[in-house]
């Protein structure tokens, strides 16, 4: 029985169309749950550390002091947790195509942000 069963499968593999396509070369299926890769909006990153302690994976490191937002992508299981906690939103998932990662490779982006300078306390002597 179990015979005719996994005959009857190979000939409907055979006839039918592969189920893989050939990525990149033909675009990839996406659905509103697809999510892609993390990408930061380095500009508006304000270096407050919140997507580094969210990360499962300790995928993402912060440096106040280097100004740098780092990602090891071979760490990150894509949970979006960082994205969905980021307080000014300037963490996104990109479903364009990307190079794979083939090897252990941390992604290194300077932060741009400039604190803005504390509002200068208005003398209450000269008020
Ligand atoms: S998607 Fe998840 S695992 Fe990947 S960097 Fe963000 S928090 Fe970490
Ligand atoms: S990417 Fe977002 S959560 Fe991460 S340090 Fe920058 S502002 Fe904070």
């Amino acid at each position: 029985m179990a015979f005719f069963e996994m005959t009857k499968t190979a000939i409907k593999t055979l006839l039918s169309t592969p189920a893989t396509i050939l990525y990149p070369a033909q675009p990839a299926k996406k659905t509103p749950l697809s999510r892609g890769h993390v990408t930061i909006d380095e500009s508006r990153c304000i270096s407050c550390g919140t997507c580094q302690r969210k990360c499962p994976s300790q995928a993402i490191v912060i440096s106040k002091e280097a100004k740098t937002w780092q990602i090891d992508r071979l760490r990150c299981v894509v949970c979006n947790s960082c994205v969905d906690t980021c307080p000014v939103k300037c963490l996104f998932m990109d479903t364009q195509y990307s190079s794979p990662v083939i090897a252990r490779s941390v992604e290194l982006i300077a932060i741009t942000y400039v604190k803005p300078a504390k509002p200068e306390k208005k003398d209450e002597a000269s008020a």
